[in-house]
């Protein structure tokens, strides 16, 4: 089990990563994930605007990168840090890659996705349980969020 200080620093190293993504042009939102031993083994960040795809958020980017990476359909183990709540889509993502916990920092914008959050959706998770928990430098990643979003 990781400490509160262990969610902090990986949450800063994601926060770091949509810095840099928003100076090249993108929406700033990113993701780390950790694998079973505490070890960052991706960063990711939103692509959906030099992609035109719409779906090419950091979790999905994670997703898709780590499954050819690894040639497996199965995640199970790996933990993302996120630096907003995931959408839907991720969620469904993560689930049905196994991904056994993601962080997030700040909640996802009232306006912006269906109303469904992370973590009401984990409660129907029963196939492959997904723990969620937010929060986790919120204040920095709300800032952050609410200075460099520009759709
Ligand atoms: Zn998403």
């Amino acid at each position: 089990m990781l400490q509160r200080s262990s969610h902090e620093k990986f949450m800063r190293k994601a926060i770091e990563t949509a810095e840099t993504a928003s100076k090249k042009g993108h929406h700033p939102f990113a993701v780390v994930v950790v694998n079973g031993t505490g070890k960052i083994i991706w960063r990711d960040h939103n692509k959906v605007k030099t992609t035109m795809d719409p779906t090419a958020h950091a979790e999905i980017n994670s997703i898709r990168k780590l499954s050819k990476k690894l040639k497996t359909l199965n995640l199970k183990g790996l933990t993302f840090y996120s630096t907003t709540e995931p959408c839907p889509v991720c969620f469904t993502a993560m689930n049905n890659s196994q991904i056994s916990a993601v962080y997030f920092g700040a909640s996802a914008h009232p306006t912006q996705f269906l109303p469904l959050s992370a973590k009401k959706l984990a409660k129907y998770a029963k196939k492959y349980p997904i723990k969620v928990v937010g929060g986790i430098l919120e204040k920095e990643c709300l800032e952050q969020r609410e200075r460099l979003w520009r759709r």
